[in-house]
């Protein structure tokens, strides 16, 4: 059988042998059989947004709520968070369902606030590879989602993950976002074949994400689907009770009942796969 080769200056982020790594966040397991569902808006917008998306995402059986309060947008004059405010609407979210929280955190400077709120630190795509960012959540105690940066080999994405781990941060999650082709019909290019890749070199639980990913709404499900197919551990999924009047990324949100039919649909894909939901 052939073998993927990676480098081996790469060592804590590669297999352990233990088989596979569990991450505890809040009540929620994530990695090894079970599949974690992560979900809310692109953006913090308001408190009545987040509320209303967080008790969607709750009662369709999500396990994370998202929501970006610090956001990186391609231009400066688009809407570029709430900040703070928003991280205590999102805390305000979880008092209120139980969900544990996911954010991005932008730069080092603001991880001990970003921490002092979140469940999971996320690192964005655009900052991948900022290694001054990634040696500061390295030395944060809250796990961090690392996701694949848009145009980032595998190798380099784990070269990153490596960062992190080496700093004495155990609990890294990698997070398949699509990356940049030639393609021009969807905003990204969603790697799922990362996902087997990951999983025969590494033991960091991988999740997919098919909102960036494909930056459609109507790819969101089957691509979701496909990511559990291929053994990801989870999914982050943008879901906002008004996509048409999003701050950012509206027309890859799904509409609530979309995300409560997906969360059925998945159901069986993740009993193929011999994981619970
Ligand atoms: C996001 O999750 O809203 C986001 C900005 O993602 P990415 O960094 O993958 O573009
Ligand atoms: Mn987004």
């Amino acid at each position: 059988m052939s073998k993927l080769v990676i480098s081996q200056k790469i060592k804590l982020a590669v297999k352990n042998g233990h088989g596979c790594v569990r991450i505890r966040v809040g009540n929620v397991t994530i990695g090894c059989d079970q599949i974690v569902v992560m979900a809310g808006p692109c953006s913090v917008e308001s408190r009545e947004q987040v509320l209303e998306t967080a008790r969607i995402v709750k009662a369709a059986g999500g396990h994370i709520l998202r929501g970006g309060a610090f956001k990186p947008r391609t231009l400066p004059y688009s809407f570029q968070g709430l900040g703070e405010e928003g991280l205590k609407i999102l805390a305000e979210a979880r008092d209120e369902t139980g969900l544990p929280i996911v954010t991005e955190v932008m730069a080092p400077e603001d991880v001990e606030l970003v921490e002092s709120y979140a469940d999971i630190l996320q690192i964005g795509a655009r900052n991948m590879q900022n290694f001054t960012l990634l040696k500061r959540v390295g030395r944060a105690v809250k796990p961090v989602m690392l996701k694949r940066g848009m145009s980032a080999t595998i190798e380099e994405w784990l070269g990153c993950a490596e960062y992190i781990l080496n700093e004495g941060n155990p609990n890294v999650i990698l997070c398949e976002r699509g990356i940049r082709t030639y393609e021009t019909i969807t905003r990204n290019t969603l790697d799922v074949s990362a996902v087997p890749v990951i999983k025969q070199l590494s033991d960091l639980p991988v999740v997919i994400d098919p909102s960036h990913g494909t930056g459609i709404r109507s790819l969101v499900a089957p691509m979701a689907k496909a990511g559990v197919a291929a053994g990801a551990d989870g999914l982050i999924i943008e879901v906002h009770p008004h996509p048409e009047k999003a701050l950012s990324d509206g027309d890859q949100s799904l509409h609530p009942p979309e995300f409560a039919d997906l969360m059925r649909e998945l159901a069986p894909i993740v009993g193929a796969v011999g994981k619970r939901l």
